[in-house]
């Protein structure tokens, strides 16, 4: 099973549901429609509405982040996984290097990704290396850091998808090299192996410019489970043409 992804981060108004109307639209009469599932991340603001119309079996609603206290507490302007899922809500994206940035540290990742797993949702794991990390080489040592700080063993790694997002790559139009981005997603999967102790690993996307251009490389890495997608999943073309580029023949 492959995933599109698509995290809209700060956009979308209610109108913006036409976007997710003409991607149920393909998806529905797509031939190739049981090897993937699509996941839409719309803000906050749309989830009632999104997940109330939208969640199907053609397309999931995923929420962007929450915060790391769970239920009720005193947060203002916060919301928690446990009101997110009472939405219908089945996803949702954590460690996010926007989010990163802005206060996410290994501490509190922990603690969300714990009250994702808890109220019995999917969680979207974001880990990445920035520019510098690559040049000093230190892409594995961060990743595997980022890994084994937050994703334990007790963990039920069904419900965890791991998103491999190089900051260098998210909105630029770089993409890594193939054969880079192939050991890295082959490392990724060892170092989850070993977390887990098991053979069946979560799914390791990729994420960082994907579009219907690059995808016709991207999908010769066979490794990669599916794609995050920021920018190209505002626009339902660019975002259908990913899927439709990955599956042509
Ligand atoms: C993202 O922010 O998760 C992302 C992958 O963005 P983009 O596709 O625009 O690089």
């Amino acid at each position: 099973m492959k995933y599109f992804i698509g995290n809209w981060k700060m956009f979308g108004v209610s109108k913006s549901a036409n976007i997710i109307k003409k991607i149920i639209d393909y998806v529905k009469k797509d031939k190739k429609k049981s090897n993937y599932k699509v996941v839409i991340a719309p803000p906050y603001t749309l989830l009632q509405n999104f997940s109330k119309n939208f969640n199907s079996k053609f397309l999931s609603i995923c929420a962007q982040n929450c915060h790391f206290r769970d239920n009720f507490s005193s947060n203002t302007g916060s919301i928690s996984a446990y009101m997110i899922k009472e939405l219908g809500v089945q996803y949702l994206i954590l460690g996010h290097s926007d989010n990163r940035s802005e206060g996410d540290d290994e501490k509190k990742l922990s603690l969300k990704v714990n009250n994702a797993l808890n109220n019995k949702m999917k969680v979207i794991f974001c880990i990445g290396e920035n520019k510098k990390q690559k040049k000093l080489k230190k892409t594995n040592l961060i990743l595997k850091k980022q890994l084994s700080k937050v994703l334990k063993f007790k963990m039920k790694s069904d419900n965890i998808i791991v998103a491999y997002e190089p900051i260098w790559s998210i909105g630029t139009g770089f993409i890594p090299k193939e054969v880079e981005l192939k050991n890295t997603t082959i490392f990724i999967k060892k170092t989850l192996k070993k977390i887990f102790k098991s053979k069946k690993t979560p799914h390791v996307l990729y994420g960082g410019s994907v579009d219907g251009g690059n995808i016709k490389e991207l999908r010769r890495i066979k490794e990669i489970d599916g794609f995050l997608i920021g920018g190209a999943s505002k626009s339902y073309k660019k975002f259908i043409d990913i899927i439709k580029n990955y599956y042509r023949n």
